[in-house]
C-alpha cells in the first residue's frame, strides 16, 4: 500500500486524469469524483470525469455535476486513471475500455475485498466512505477544498454513512464532516436534497415492494424483491432503489435484509444488509460472486427471481441461527 503523501505528489507531477468510479454509482461514488475532479481541476489539471451510467438525476444538484458524463465510445491517453470507491476493476464497466492508455493506476477505496489493483493504492477497510480518505489525501497533499469540493465531499460521507449513523462512523467522521461545514457544506440544504426530495413514484414503488416482504427465521431475515415487471409498470428508474433495504433493516429484531432486483440479463441483483459483525454479508454476497462490506454487501446472480430468492436466503440460514 502507498501513503496519501506518495499519491498526492504523483497527482500533483502528472497533468491529464481520468477520474472513474463504479456501474450504479452511489453518493459516495459520485461525490468523491466531482471533488477529486474538481479540486485537480483548480491546480490546472485537465481532468476527464467519467461512469458507466453517468450522472444520475436524483444527484444533479451537486456541484460541478455537468462536468461528469458516460465515457466517449473512443478511447483517451492519459497520465492517470483513479478508480474511486470501486471494489473489483470490473465494476468500472465500459470507463475502464475508454483508458487507452494511463501511465499510472491509483486505486482509492474503502472496499475490505478490494484486491488491490493498480500501481498506486490506498485501500482503508475502517474509512465510512471513499470521500472521508480524500478529505485526508487533499490535506496531505494541499489540495483545494473550495465550498463545492467541501459539498461534494460532504454529501459523499452522508450518503455512506446513513447520516452519520452507521456503526462505521466515527469521531473522525464528524471532525471531518464539521470541517466541511466549515469550508462551505449547507448541512440543510444537502441534507433536504438528498433524503425529502424523491420523486413519488419511489414512494410507490416502496407501497408495492412492501408487498412482496417475507420475513424468515423467527424475524431475523427481512426481504422484498421488484420483478421486471413491477418496475416497468411503475417507471422505475435503477437510482429509485437506492436506500429502500433500509426501510427493512429498520425492523426490530431483523438481522438481516435483503432486496432482490430482477435484471433484463437473466440475472438478480441482490442487494444485502446486516445489523450484527456476526452475520457478515460480504462473506454470503462472495459465495454468489459478490462483495462489499461486513455490513452492506451485494452480488448478481444468474437464476429466476424464485431461484435466487431460494438459493440466498438458505445462504443466509446457514450463516446465521435459522431455528433460534
Ligand atoms: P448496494 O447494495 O448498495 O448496491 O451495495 C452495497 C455494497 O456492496 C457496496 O459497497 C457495493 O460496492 C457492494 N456491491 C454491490 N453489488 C456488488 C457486486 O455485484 N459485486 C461486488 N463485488 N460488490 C458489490
Ligand atoms: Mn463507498
Amino acid at each position: 500500500m502507498n501513503s496519501l503523501a506518495e499519491i498526492g505528489r504523483v497527482l500533483r507531477a502528472n497533468q491529464r486524469f481520468a477520474i472513474l468510479s463504479h456501474v450504479r454509482p452511489d453518493g459516495d461514488a459520485l461525490g468523491s469524483q466531482l471533488a477529486l475532479g474538481l479540486s485537480l481541476e483548480q491546480l490546472g489539471k485537465e481532468v476527464a470525469i467519467w461512469n458507466e451510467d453517468g450522472m444520475l438525476d436524483k444527484y444533479s444538484f451537486m456541484a460541478g455535476a455537468e462536468r461528469l458524463s458516460r465515457p466517449p465510445s473512443e478511447p483517451q491517453d492519459f497520465d492517470v486513471a483513479v478508480a474511486l470507491d470501486t471494489a473489483t476493476q470490473n465494476r468500472l464497466g465500459t470507463a475502464a475500455a475508454a483508458i487507452r492508455t494511463a501511465k499510472t493506476w491509483v486505486n482509492i477505496d474503502h472496499h475490505p475485498s478490494n484486491p488491490r489493483y493498480g500501481d498506486l493504492v490506498f485501500i482503508d477497510p475502517v474509512a465510512p466512505a471513499t470521500g472521508q480518505i480524500l478529505f485526508d489525501l487533499m490535506c496531505a497533499a494541499e489540495m483545494p477544498v473550495d465550498p463545492a469540493i467541501a459539498e461534494n465531499l460532504f454529501v459523499a460521507i452522508s450518503t455512506d454513512t446513513g447520516s452519520f449513523q452507521y456503526p462505521n462512523t466515527t469521531a473522525r467522521t464528524f471532525e471531518i464532516g464539521a470541517e466541511l461545514i466549515r469550508r462551505g457544506a449547507n448541512v440543510g440544504r444537502l441534507s433536504q436534497l438528498l433524503y425529502e426530495s424523491y420523486p413519488l413514484r419511489r414512494v410507490e414503488l416502496l407501497r408495492d415492494l412492501l408487498s412482496t416482504m417475507r420475513i424468515a427465521a423467527h424475524g431475523q431475515v427481512a426481504s422484498f424483491s421488484l420483478s421486471l415487471e413491477l418496475a416497468a409498470k411503475l417507471g422505475v428508474k435503477p437510482e429509485d432503489n437506492e436506500g429502500l433495504i433500509d426501510h427493512l433493516r429498520a425492523i426490530h429484531g431483523v438481522v438481516v435484509a435483503v432486496f432482490f432486483e430482477e435484471l433484463l440479463e437473466g440475472k438478480v441483483r441482490v442487494s444485502m444488509r446486516s445489523k450484527s459483525d456476526a452475520a457478515d454479508v460480504c462473506a454470503i454476497c462472495e459465495r454468489f460472486g459478490g462483495g462489499g462490506h461486513k455490513l452492506a454487501a451485494g452480488a448478481r446472480v444468474r437464476g429466476t427471481l424464485p431461484e435466487v430468492e431460494q438459493r440466498v436466503l438458505a445462504a443466509i440460514c446457514d450463516v446465521i441461527d435459522c431455528n433460534s
